[in-house]
């Protein structure tokens, strides 16, 4: 069986999910183990694909879109319509590099809020793909972030939990209009 997943690297009037924001519950809860990568799998895959490039983002996990399965999409390139995309199910990182560095990280469910987070540079990941097959990856650079900021998620944890530097924290959320309170320190 080849399903591969087609879809276009293109912004819909009306993307077919509704990404959820910092303050809202689902974003809070432990994503559970996909028991099997099947159609409905899929179409949901398809569905945060599609309402991901319409955000112009370049990652999305399913609670985002309030779906509370270990299931990412990710595109580190979305101007480039000849890479496909990477889709994650159940994904566990086997190994993490020594070296930690900073870099700057947003998320669709906290827009405009822009900050430096720590994270290990290179990882190794192992996942199901969108056909159920094992996969396992070494990531670096903006993919390793991108992986590692998503498999967050799954665990009901955002970036700005992270971030070391609380004053700039609370002026970035200020300006945009969130909630410090529903920052929960992981620090
Ligand atoms: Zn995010």
């Amino acid at each position: 069986m080849n399903s591969e997943i087609i879809v276009n690297k293109e912004k819909l009037k009306t993307p077919p999910l509704e990404i959820h924001y910092l303050g809202d519950r689902s974003l809070r809860q432990s994503a559970k183990r996909v028991a099997k990568v099947d159609d409905d799998i899929r179409q949901l895959v398809r569905e945060m694909l599609q309402t991901m490039y319409t955000a112009d983002g370049i990652g999305l996990a399913a609670p985002q879109v309030a779906v509370q399965k270990q299931v990412i999409v990710i595109d580190c390139e979305p101007d480039n319509s000849a890479t496909p995309p990477i889709v994650l199910i159940n994904p566990t990182i086997k190994r993490y590099g020594t070296d930690i560095c900073l870099f700057q990280e947003g998320c669709l469910s906290i827009p405009g809020v822009y900050l430096d987070v720590k994270r290990p540079s290179v990882i190794e990941v192992a996942y199901k793909d969108e056909n159920g097959r094992p996969q396992t990856l070494q990531a670096k650079e903006l993919l390793s972030r991108a992986i590692q900021h998503e498999m967050d998620h799954l665990q009901g944890v955002l970036f700005v939990d992270r971030v070391e530097n609380k004053l700039a924290l609370n002026e970035e959320l200020a300006k945009h209009k969130f909630s410090a309170k529903a920052v929960k320190s992981v620090a």
